[in-house]
């Protein structure tokens, strides 16, 4: 990076050097403070990956109030024994726990994959503000797929974003889902050789 210097006449300055680094640390300094949706969305996608190696469907999701992460949250149905343990609950409930309301005004949550009626249903009654998803749910989305909620009659609308990071987030389910498919045609072909 290259730093601009600026040389003031010494007698109205008493030959002060003002140099702009302090500036250009406080622009960087602000640019760091406000993340993009690409980025939040990005550390829902680490979360999703934490799922995956716990062996849970990769979904991951973050909770963000005031350019702050709120709480965050990772699939883990399987290993907690609750059907309930979508990532977007997970990240609520640490999120209502964390501010000591059972409503989170002005927050945003994104989750990786379009959330489910249950999930899209804990986002309503939790006020959360704004909705951004990355890839689609063609069989259990409540958003846009089959399962839709008809969002004009909720009392409480979520704005809705989708499509961020759409192909990283499809590819971390489609990754997931193949390796589990090739774990399945190895066991079924060493049962079928096993004598007996
Ligand atoms: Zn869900």
């Amino acid at each position: 990076m290259k730093f601009f210097l600026i040389y003031f006449p010494s007698d109205i300055y008493g030959g002060q050097e003002l140099v702009l680094k302090s500036s250009l640390r406080k622009m960087k300094r602000k640019k760091t403070q406000n993340k993009t949706d690409i980025d939040w969305m990005r550390l829902a996608m680490t979360e999703a990956r934490k799922a995956a190696s716990r062996g849970e469907v990769p979904v991951g999701a973050v909770l963000v109030k005031d350019d702050r992460l709120l709480a965050r949250g990772h699939n883990c149905p399987i290993s907690k024994n609750d059907p309930t343990a979508h990532a977007e609950i997970v990240a609520i409930r640490k999120a209502a726990r964390k501010t000591g309301n059972y409503r989170l005004p002005e927050s945003t949550i994104y989750v990786t994959v379009e959330p489910c009626p249950m999930c899209l249903g804990a986002i309503i009654q939790a006020r959360v503000k704004r909705l951004v998803y990355g890839t689609e749910d063609p069989k259990a989305g409540a958003v846009i797929s089959p399962l839709r909620f008809e969002l004009s009659r909720a009392n409480h609308r979520p704005e809705i974003a989708s499509g961020v990071c759409r192909e990283e987030c499809r590819q971390l389910l489609q990754d997931f889902f193949r390796k589990k498919r090739q774990v399945k045609k190895k066991k079924d072909g060493r049962l079928k050789t096993e004598p007996g």
